[in-house]
């Protein structure tokens, strides 16, 4: 049977709601009470629709205008089989046809659209094209808590207890906390201070079976002494993993590395969701390959599957795990995770902003006890719930078809 083709592409920009206003990370001003996720919608002749998300588009790629995403969407998408996207071989995507590669290149994002589009026309999952299911449920992590001591000074640390107690509530297991407020927003020494009470007071809320996170957005660069002295500090609360805790540089993590094993700290080192090279930047290659990282970050959406699956091959030559970053993509972002997550085999756990429900329908990826079911449903099996968009948001929809 003929591949179909697509004949119908809108884009519309749905608000996503944070569960509480988030603070500053170590390094910009409060994101607020709502991101937003650019969703597309690629229908076919024979009825079948796809979605993605542009956010990545409308921030970094393009010229940042709904304009320039529709100029593209047109060109790549518009008028196109479904086949013309990615090679499919015994039920598996074996790589991108070579016109959508050059594409890819430039617009990874787009891939993840492709993927859903052609897993749907075969009637199949997402995961089946990315290599088959792995396992039946995918861990998720509160990613929500930011330096909200400093957003509601009165409270404190207070707040961001109660933010995590929140989260608990909620059936997270895992929980990641921003730290790094030396770097800019309190001096050295005493932001250092807060970051380990932070932990501290989580830690003592949570109970010793939850997993925390710390993401110091290279907020100690620079400050080995400090970074030190967190680590230190922290040990009793048993971290996770440490994130960003310095900008990349050989050097500097055979120092944590050294670090680590002088205080006894089995913390995993992450990071790598600032590198925009393709597939890996220089410096990612050597942490990775001198295996001076134990997870590396890139984002899932931004980046997309095509790129994820060579940069999964490059991890796992070093017994490196990919735990990709996924901040700022809503709801289409959790669902591209759990998907990449419910199909990789040292995927970690889905960075979970918590948004509430926007412009879905409900469906059986649902949540339980800190991670997601994975359901049986073709593509991403992410569907628009057509009365909520009708009602609210169709208003705002730029539409191009055949
Ligand atoms: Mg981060």
């Amino acid at each position: 049977m003929a591949s179909q083709r697509i004949t119908e592409i809108s884009v519309t920009p749905i608000p996503a709601y944070f569960p509480h206003e988030i603070g500053r990370n170590a390094f910009r001003w409060s994101p607020g009470t709502t991101g937003v996720e650019w969703l597309v919608r690629a229908r076919t002749e024979g009825g079948l629709e796809a979605l993605g998300n542009a956010m990545r588009h409308l921030w970094v790629d393009g010229d940042g205008s709904v304009e320039s995403l529709v100029r593209l969407l047109r060109e790549v998408l518009l008028g196109r089989r479904v086949d013309e996207f990615l090679h499919v071989s015994c039920g598996r995507v074996v790589g991108p046809t070579r016109e959508a590669n050059r594409v890819f290149r430039n617009h990874p994002w787009m891939s993840v659209l492709a993927y859903d589009l052609t897993a749907r026309e075969l009637g199949v999952s997402c995961i089946e094209l990315l290599g088959g299911k792995k396992r039946d449920r995918v861990d998720a992590y509160d990613t929500t808590l930011y330096f909200d001591d400093l957003r509601v000074p009165e409270k404190g640390v207070g707040q961001v207890v109660e933010e995590a107690g929140d989260a608990l509530k909620a059936g997270y297991r895992q929980m990641k906390m921003k730290t790094g407020r030396g770097g800019r927003w309190m001096a050295p020494e005493a932001g250092m201070r807060r970051d380990v009470e932070v932990v501290q007071a989580v830690r003592e809320l949570a109970g010793p079976d939850v997993k925390i996170m710390v993401d110091a957005n290279f907020g100690y660069d620079g400050r080995l002494d400090l970074l030190e002295d967190f680590i230190r500090e922290t040990l009793p609360a048993d971290v996770f993993w440490l994130e960003e805790m310095v900008k990349a540089d050989l050097d500097a993590y055979r120092s944590i590395r050294r670090i680590q094993e002088r205080l006894g700290s089995t913390a995993l080192l992450v990071c790598g969701e600032v590198d925009e090279d393709y597939p890996m930047g220089d410096v990612y290659r050597d942490l990775v390959e001198g295996r001076l990282i134990d997870g590396y970050q890139p984002d899932i959406v931004w980046h997309g599957y095509v790129r994820w699956n060579e940069i999964q091959r490059l991890l796992e030559g070093a017994g490196v795990r990919c735990v990709p970053h996924c901040f700022h993509n809503g709801n289409y972002g959790r669902r591209a995770s759990l998907i990449w997550g419910a199909a990789s085999e040292s995927f970690v756990s889905i960075e979970d902003e918590r948004i509430a429900p926007n412009v879905y329908r409900q469906d059986a990826f649902t949540f339980e006890n800190g991670s997601y079911a994975v359901a049986d449903a073709h593509g991403l099996g992410l569907e628009v719930d057509e009365e909520i968009f009708q009602s609210r948001y169709a208003s705002n929809e730029v539409k191009i078809s055949v």
